[in-house]
C-alpha cells in the first residue's frame, strides 16, 4: 500500500511511532507491536500507525504556529527602526 501525507513542509519524523500524544512520553516500549500502540506511562491506546499521524499532525501545526509568530515579529520591529532613524535626524 503506497500512503503518501500531503504535507508540503518537512516534519521531523523521528520518535513519531513511540511518542504518546496524551503526554508525549517517548518510549519503544509504547510501540506493544507493530500495529498497538499503548502508552507505557498513561494506559494511552490506539492503532500505532494513527498514533504516528497525529504526532506527525501536531508536529506540522507546531512548525506553522511558530512560523507565524515570526512573522507577526518581524512586521512590529520595523517601526521602531524607521523611528530611530527620524529621531537620529533631529
Ligand atoms: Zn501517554
Amino acid at each position: 500500500m503506497a500512503w503518501k501525507g500531503g504535507m508540503l513542509f518537512a516534519v521531523p519524523p523521528h520518535y513519531t511511532s513511540q511518542e504518546c500524544p496524551e503526554c508525549h512520553h517517548v518510549a519503544a516500549d509504547n510501540r506493544q507491536t507493530q500495529a498497538r500502540f499503548v502508552c507505557v506511562q498513561c494506559h494511552y491506546e490506539n492503532h500505532a500507525d494513527h498514533v504516528g499521524a497525529i504526532n506527525i499532525k501536531e508536529r506540522g501545526y507546531r512548525l506553522l504556529a511558530c512560523g507565524d509568530a515570526a512573522l507577526s515579529r518581524s512586521v512590529k520591529q520595523e517601526p521602531t527602526e524607521v523611528s530611530q532613524l527620524s529621531s537620529g535626524m533631529q
